[in-house]
């Protein structure tokens, strides 16, 4: 951890200005400037706890801001405490700290024993550039909160970053929803992540979400399988920037025709291959098509890879479908507020059906893709090896990256879907 102050910026600094504001401190603009507000707001933050009110976020600072970037704290019972005594201290409900401690029983707390104290505010920011250390920590967050939620990784990308996986539910009807797979289209990864936090909130409290669904009702029909950033490495170039220690320095710089900047072009993995052209799925013709949108190999986009399944990140996912019964498949994608359903030909009848169900949820138009987009992707690999429905749905409009401004519409067009294709 660097120490921050005034004038720096950078993505750490938007995680502590999004986690301030949270907490209530004046922050109008988490944009990853250290400006005079957020100083200020520093300052305040460092007197309510008793640190040197100096307005730099050194490691003192930083130790107290992280329980509340992590979402919860740790603490020790003492004699005469009640989970309803220590929410109150906590400012949080008693229904979070019993979920977060099953071994513990509400009636008759174990005095010196350790507990999680969820705080009452989300885990996911959706304010932010959802950076890969960002999604272990949400992670790692959510699994403290809800110890009962099943968490792994499904494989590893090129630079041996995890391919999380996470799964709600325990039932019968399995169902797989993947985002970022292209690294500018990250901000699916939050959409997913958001969802995962609100499905658990709802499970746990025993309340409904919109559309009437029932989540504890879901969570024994259906188990949601996640993997919420397919292409780690990519989105960590978009977002971070090309690091001195890639070993693929050199190349990454070459392919991205002598730039540095990845921050507007990259959607690939790390090694120039387009993850969504990699599937064993008409890849032939996805290769034939390289040479009309003058790729001659690895780069931002729409390189096929070598061979079909080259990558580690598509090996991954391929034999992560492959490991279990998947009854439907989203990839989520950005941009255009398109649902696309079918590969050539071989969706089944109810792959359209179930499309136009949640076409007319989201307010997405029903499409089949043509040219190279119909080519090699993941929900086409799976239309055709299984014969089920397969859907990759792209949101938002604009040109990628889209701004995490539009996030909010994003996900209210998107929660329904993610509800509805769970029992669908
Ligand atoms: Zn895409």
């Amino acid at each position: 951890m660097r120490t921050l102050r005034i004038g720096m910026s950078g993505n750490d600094i938007m995680e502590i200005q999004a986690v301030l504001k949270k907490m209530g401190y004046k922050i109008d603009r988490v944009d990853g400037q250290f400006g005079p507000q957020t100083r200020d707001a520093v300052i305040e933050f460092q007197k309510r706890f008793g640190l040197t009110p100096d307005g730099i976020i050194g490691p003192n600072t930083y130790r107290v801001l992280e329980r509340f970037l992590n979402g919860y704290d740790l603490y020790v019972i003492r004699p005469g405490d009640t989970f309803y005594s220590i929410a109150n201290r906590f400012g949080t409900s008693p229904e979070l700290i019993i979920a977060a401690n099953p071994d513990q029983r509400p009636e008759n707390l174990t005095v010196g024993q350790r507990i999680v104290v969820p705080y009452a505010m989300n885990i996911v920011d959706t304010n932010i550039n959802y950076t890969y250390d960002v999604l272990s920590r949400d992670i790692q967050g959510l699994k403290a909160r809800y110890p009962f939620l099943e968490v792994g990784s499904a494989g590893n990308s090129v630079l041996g970053r995890n391919l999380y996986y996470i799964r709600l539910g325990t039932g019968p009807n399995q169902v797989f929803y993947n985002g970022s797979h292209h690294a500018l289209e990250w901000i699916t990864t939050p959409v997913l992540m958001k969802f995962t936090e609100d499905f658990l909130k709802a499970y746990t409290e025993g309340r409904t979400l919109p559309g009437g669904y029932d989540p504890r009702d879901i969570w024994n029909r259906s188990s949601i399988y996640i993997i919420p950033m397919v292409n780690p490495d990519g989105v960590d170039l978009v977002l971070n920037g090309l690091q001195p220690d890639n070993p693929y320095y050199e190349d990454l710089i070459k392919w991205n025709k002598g730039s540095t900047d990845f921050s507007t072009v990259w959607e690939a993995n790390n090694r120039g291959v387009d993850l969504n052209h990699n599937y064993n799925a008409a890849w032939q013709l996805s290769k034939d098509a390289e040479a009309e949108y003058g790729v001659t190999g690895p780069g931002p986009t729409r390189y096929s890879g070598p061979a079909p399944e080259s990558e580690p990140e598509t090996q991954a996912v391929v034999a992560f479908t492959r490991n279990h019964n998947f009854r439907l498949v989203i990839a989520y994608h950005s941009q255009g507020q398109v649902i696309y359903w079918n590969f050539m030909n071989m969706a089944p009848p109810e792959g359209r059906t179930i499309g136009e169900r949640m076409s007319a949820i989201s307010g997405y138009t029903l499409d089949q893709t043509t040219g190279i987009a119909s080519y090699a992707g993941y929900k086409d690999w799976f239309i055709q090896d299984f014969r089920r429905p397969g859907y990759t749905v792209e949101v938002g409009l604009g040109e990628n990256p889209l701004p995490i401004s539009q996030f909010d519409q994003i996900y209210n067009d998107n929660l329904g879907v993610l509800l509805f294709a769970a029992t669908a």
